[in-house]
């Protein structure tokens, strides 16, 4: 184990470590910025818990509803050695599957522990890539790096490798009616796909290969229509993967952020969790609360600093520079008198204050 992994298991205390997925890292990547959120994620903390435990439970995430259906459309798709998805591969995309040698990587032995899961996946990745020869993937355990810390994805998804390349397959339960489906659920696959992708070219880019030899393009597997068959199409991510590639690189680097934090820091639930919490600067964002467990603690806490970030980066770009509300108020009622760098913001901003008084009556 590396410094940093130490300092990071520190961090989480005594409490089991969370395993990321590729939901968490795409929304993540929804607010860059954020060194609470980076850290919390780094150190593997259950977010869930810390929310709940400081008073604000998180209303964030799938319900038990949408999970239990999830985990059953999938069984139903892999049952058989994933017979109903060959048969969709060969059928609706017309893929040549000549022969598949299905290896399911959810344990190894009996033994499921994130680690040797990894290196398992890595040898039979190394394998496919050597031989050349078609190999799906059930449960593989990949890596990516994340501000420089090790995270673990367990994908839920099948990687098959086909005429030399390997492809990502992201099962979702929801429908595909008459060939829509819901953007927003479309959207967020493919997102998640992404991740997925980026865990794979890292993998087979350490054992020798190029990025190129994971497309760009994953398998959505979907219901069709009112049934639970299921449909499959072939997404193109190459939007997604600049724009997450784009945003981890641009993450500040994890141990640059541990630096600036106290030695004895700890995260275990318990008496000073609020106050350690409080020590990681967060950047709220309205965006917050459709991706972060966290988002209605943030929120309280920048509404109780009176920050800005409350209404959002649209609004916070148009007032450049000025942090708090009762500064734009102050401006906007003529209260506070402006320094010349915001002189041209708060003529704007008395005039709007004007317009709305005169429209009030
Ligand atoms: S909710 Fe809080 S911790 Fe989560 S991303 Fe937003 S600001 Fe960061």
């Amino acid at each position: 184990m590396n410094d940093l992994a130490v300092r990071l298991d520190q961090l989480r205390g005594s409490v089991p470590p969370v395993r990321h997925n590729a939901r968490t890292i795409a929304a993540l990547t929804a607010n860059p910025g954020c060194a609470r959120r980076a850290i919390l994620d780094a150190a593997a903390i259950d977010k869930t818990t810390v929310a709940r435990e400081l008073g604000f439970p998180s209303q964030f995430g799938q319900s038990q509803f949408a999970i239990t259906r999830g985990n059953e459309f999938e069984r139903m798709v892999k049952a058989n050695g994933c017979a109903e998805l060959i048969a969709l591969l060969r059928d609706k995309l017309g893929l040549s599957i000549p022969e598949v040698a299905l290896s399911d990587l959810s344990e190894v032995g009996d033994n499921s522990s994130t680690t040797l899961r990894y290196q398992r996946t890595r040898q039979l990745l190394a394998r496919a890539l050597e031989s050349g020869e078609g190999t799906m993937f059930d449960h593989p355990m990949l890596r990516i790096d994340i501000a420089g810390a090790a995270a673990y994805l367990e994908p839920d998804v099948v990687a098959i490798q086909l005429a030399g390349q390997f492809y990502v397959v992201e099962i979702k339960s929801f429908a595909v009616i008459d060939g829509q489906a819901d953007p927003t659920q479309v959207a967020a696959a493919a997102r998640q796909s992404a991740v997925y992708v980026l865990a794979l070219r890292q993998m087979v880019c350490e054992l020798g290969g190029s990025g190129d030899d994971v497309s760009h393009n994953a398998i959505l597997v979907c219901a069709k229509d009112f049934t639970n068959r299921p449909t499959a199409e072939l997404v193109d991510l190459r939007k997604q993967l600049g724009v997450i590639e784009r945003q981890l690189s641009r993450m500040t680097s994890i141990s640059s952020l541990l630096e600036t934090l106290p030695e004895e820091l700890t995260f275990e639930p318990g008496e000073g969790l609020g106050e350690a919490i409080a020590d990681l600067p967060a950047r709220y964002a309205p965006e917050c609360m459709s991706s972060c467990e966290l988002a209605f603690l943030c929120r309280e806490q920048a509404r109780a600093c009176g920050s800005l970030d409350v209404l959002g980066r649209g609004v916070c770009d148009q007032l450049g520079g000025i942090e708090r509300v009762d500064l734009v108020l102050g401006l906007a009622r003529g209260t506070v008198t402006a320094g010349p760098e915001f002189a041209d913001i708060a003529q704007i901003l008395r005039r709007a204050h004007a317009l709305s008084e005169e429209l009030a009556g």
